[in-house]
């Protein structure tokens, strides 16, 4: 049992200190998975008995783990089930850097070392931007979680205004950009975000973003069958990003049992992703990770609950 009286590496001076002053998160997976390739999923009991899902992704570069910023989401994109549930409610620094604690935890007990992290699990960061920016600060900071920027990636909806901010900040961050549709008619029927800040508001802020941090950004496009994957948008796309620093990344769709959706075929993400660099636009196809495990971000989450609610 994780006990501030156990840490008898620590004066009891400081250990009654941190009774009195400080509170420590649950850091015991109500739920792990691990898939035969190597991904891990797990599931923290938060201390209102709320719960947050983490992954770890393996990769020939190393190990990435891949952190939620909130219980559920508010953004309502069409085909994301971790806004099913709706906000519940924004998580604390503390609680993102306790999955970061528990996912390399892990890893050392398999030898195998954290390399890179990403914001891209359940919730939207930027709708988090505090919790999140005390977190990252921690991040850098070598006396505390001591780990470079260059190696963390934010994913962003697209809240203009916080990208702005953050881009402020001049840090090395890494910034991923949810896209899913190459034109505001098509983006505003999937990503209701887009309704207050449009492609081309987003775009400016992404160019912004790269110009004051020197980073590029990456622009991330789930292929939907028949929705976002016919020939014409990944030209409209290509347009777009002409001349951009970026790189785009496509995302075979996660099939989500509530959601009507389906992946596209693999012939339509050969083409078009062909159209993308023929057209000169840098991109790379998402390796699917963790298929026999729980699909996509915030399934693993859902189905606990679902599965607690019938008992
Ligand atoms: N709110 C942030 C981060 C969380 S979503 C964002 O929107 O970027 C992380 C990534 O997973 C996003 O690119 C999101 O669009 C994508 N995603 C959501 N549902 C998915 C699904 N069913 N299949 C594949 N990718 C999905």
């Amino acid at each position: 049992m994780l006990e501030f009286d156990n840490m008898s590496n620590f004066s009891l001076q400081l250990r009654q200190k941190l009774r009195k002053h400080a509170t420590m998160g649950s850091a015991e997976p109500v739920l792990h998975q691990q898939s035969r390739d190597g991904t891990i999923k797990f599931l923290l009991a938060l201390s209102d008995q709320h719960t947050v899902e983490t992954v770890i992704l393996p990769y020939e570069i190393g190990d990435s783990v891949c952190l939620s910023t909130q219980v559920g989401c508010r953004m309502g994109c069409a085909f994301c089930a971790s806004g099913l549930p709706g906000l519940i409610r924004n998580l604390t620094s503390g609680e993102i850097a306790l999955q970061l604690l528990v996912a390399k935890r892990l890893l050392q007990e398999e030898n195998r070392k954290l390399k890179s992290m990403v914001l891209m699990g359940t919730g939207e960061p930027l709708d988090n931007f505090d919790a999140t920016v005390t977190f990252l600060e921690a991040v850098s900071d070598q006396e505390r979680l001591g780990m470079s920027l260059r190696h963390v990636t934010l994913s962003t909806c697209g809240l203009v205004p916080k990208i702005l901010e953050l881009a402020k900040t001049g840090w090395p961050l890494n910034l991923a950009v949810s896209l899913h549709a190459s034109n505001n008619e098509l983006r505003n029927r999937i990503m209701p975000i887009n309704k207050k800040y449009p492609l081309e508001k987003l775009l400016v802020a992404c160019d912004q973003y790269a110009s004051l941090t020197g980073r590029r950004v990456t622009y991330e496009y789930i292929l939907i069958d028949g929705l976002n994957d016919e020939p014409r948008f990944a030209k409209e796309l290509a347009g777009l990003l002409k001349g951009r620093l970026c790189h785009v990344n496509l995302i075979p769709f996660n099939a989500v049992s509530e959601l009507n959706f389906r992946p596209s075929p693999q012939e339509k993400v050969k083409l078009f992703k062909k159209i993308l660099t023929d057209a000169g636009v840098n991109v790379t196809v998402r390796r699917r990770l963790g298929d026999d495990i729980a699909a996509a971000c915030g399934q693993l989450r859902n189905k606990y609950r679902g599965e607690r609610n019938k008992g």
